[in-house]
């Protein structure tokens, strides 16, 4: 375990991976993230900024929120984000739907052994869990 300053507060925690935040405000955010993808529902039609303002969180963590999938903008809304390959217009993630399949075949020939290697264990988990 090491050591850090919070990136949001810049207090001293244990940090144990992922976001560099202390638990307050990885809580906070957490938070913020419900109130978010619960304005996201009841206003359709509401853009990044609108969503940033009403909901006071940078529009750089909702695009975030929204490559790592967690946000997803509705049919109906007119936030698009770019594909990060092609520059075509997506509503979640970071690619579209033919890129990321493409990518997916790329990568089934490439990490194969590491795949297999998982699954076999996950496997052996749930022969565990079985008994
Ligand atoms: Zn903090
Ligand atoms: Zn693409």
């Amino acid at each position: 375990m090491e050591v850090k300053n919070c990136k949001d507060c810049g207090r001293l925690f244990n940090y144990i991976g992922g976001v560099r935040l202390c638990t307050e405000c990885k809580k906070k955010l957490d938070e913020k993230f419900v109130e978010v993808k619960e304005y996201i529902r009841e206003n359709k039609g509401a853009t990044i900024p609108m969503v940033a303002e009403a909901c006071d969180v940078s529009q750089k963590q909702i695009t975030q929120w929204v490559r790592e999938e967690r946000l997803e903008f509705s049919e109906e809304s007119s936030v698009t984000l770019q594909c990060e390959n092609c520059g075509a217009p997506i509503r979640t993630g970071r690619f579209c739907n033919m890129c990321r399949a493409e990518m997916t075949r790329n990568l089934q020939s490439a990490y194969a052994p590491v795949q297999a290697q998982r699954a076999s264990k996950d496997g052996a988990k749930m022969r565990f869990l079985d008994q």
